[in-house]
């Protein structure tokens, strides 16, 4: 059966509704763009929903990434992800930041490979 997921990312204000079959394992399933409910200033220029979508998604996979790797490299932020602070550029970079991050960590952070995040990161 087509079931229908109303998405609103923590990344923009836009409110994206697609669709996906239960009748399909998890691992194969496929979202597709139904409606785009609500298009944020950010995103509206967008004409294709596909399109929309997948920019929206790269933009919140990106920031959970960016927060995930910032964890893992720094043993010392283990628990204290509240503390993370995240914010988009104009340009849609991702600036993250964190209290106890010292001047070396963040050179360590922003020169890391990051080849599976597709948007730029920045720690300051
Ligand atoms: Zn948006």
């Amino acid at each position: 059966m087509i079931q229908k997921t109303l998405w609103s990312p923590d990344t923009c204000g836009c409110q994206i509704e697609y669709q996906w079959d239960d009748s399909v394992p998890q691992d194969q399933r496929v979202h597709s763009v139904g409606t785009i409910v609500k298009a944020c200033p950010v995103h509206q220029h967008h004409t294709n929903k596909e399109a929309h979508y997948q920019d929206v998604l790269d933009e919140n996979q990106s920031k959970n990434k960016a927060i995930g790797l910032l964890l893992k490299t720094f043993k010392k932020l283990d628990g204290g992800q509240d503390e993370i602070k995240w914010r988009f550029e104009a340009d849609r970079s991702i600036v993250l930041s964190h209290p106890l991050l010292t001047q070396a960590d963040k050179e360590t952070m922003n020169t890391l490979p990051k080849p599976d995040i597709i948007k730029k990161v920045k720690v300051e």
